[in-house]
């Protein structure tokens, strides 16, 4: 029921857990994160329960890198198990998701006559498969999130990030709330502002059908129709 993502400085594991507790207040029942370190290697750790369950394991199994994104689940298709919790993978890409994609049967059926086998029961991971299948066609990832963006309905904020690119992030959002943070030579996204307190108090809310290409030197914003957009950039006083 959360969203994290941060193109940062510092090791980014750690900052995406603090993240992820200030989002807590939503509710959730399995959490995880995705980076992609310095050699542009995209890994996941996933954990039922509490966030605390995910920090034990990134003691014993760290992730390494400046690039990453976070989630907390609140299950909606699939039981709450390691499997179904987020970050989805499939190939070259990693994505989180708050929402329901309401078109994922069929969206699942098409992939397992391309000979694709989902690993979990959820809605989410088909938004995982569909990139990383355009991937593997030999689109760029920008395209490849586009071309999945274009077939989903629902309701959804999502976050995705590439393998081999540890200065890229590509959000979008419809129906459920994003926002952009903007930081000094560093980027974030993130359910509210509330999780971005720490980082950065200049804040882009992407409005419904928005999405966001995102590297370290900014921010590029698309709307429904793929023109880019001009979204207001606003101070907000939260208090870290
Ligand atoms: N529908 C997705 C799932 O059940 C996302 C749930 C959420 O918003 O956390 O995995």
């Amino acid at each position: 029921c959360g969203i994290i993502g941060i193109l940062g400085k510092h090791e980014v594991s750690p900052q995406l857990v603090d993240a992820l507790r200030r989002l807590e207040y939503r509710g959730y029942d399995s959490a995880g994160v995705a980076t992609v370190d310095d050699g542009g290697r995209l890994d996941r750790r996933r954990a039922v329960g509490k966030l605390v369950n995910l920090s034990d394991r990134l003691v014993h199994e760290p992730l390494r890198g400046h690039a990453g994104i976070g989630h907390t689940r609140w299950a909606t298709h699939g039981a709450a198990t390691e499997d179904n919790a987020h970050p989805h993978r499939y190939g070259r890409v990693a994505v989180v998701h708050n929402g329901i994609i309401e078109n994922f049967r069929e969206l699942r059926q098409e992939l397992i006559g391309l000979g694709i086998q989902p690993q979990s029961q959820t809605d989410t991971e088909t938004v995982a498969l569909w990139t990383g299948y355009h991937l593997d066609q030999g689109y760029s990832p920008i395209e490849a999130a586009r071309a999945t963006l274009a077939r989903l309905h629902g309701a959804f904020a999502l976050a995705f990030l590439f393998e081999g690119e540890a200065d890229l992030m590509i959000a979008a959002r419809k129906g459920s709330p994003l926002a952009i943070g903007h930081g000094e030579g560093e980027m974030f996204i993130g359910s509210d502002a509330v999780a971005l307190a720490p980082f950065t108090d200049r804040i882009t809310y992407l409005e419904d059908g928005d999405h966001a290409v995102l590297t370290r030197a900014g921010v590029d914003v698309f709307d429904l129709t793929g023109q880019p957009v001009i979204r207001t950039q606003s101070r907000i006083d939260i208090g870290a």
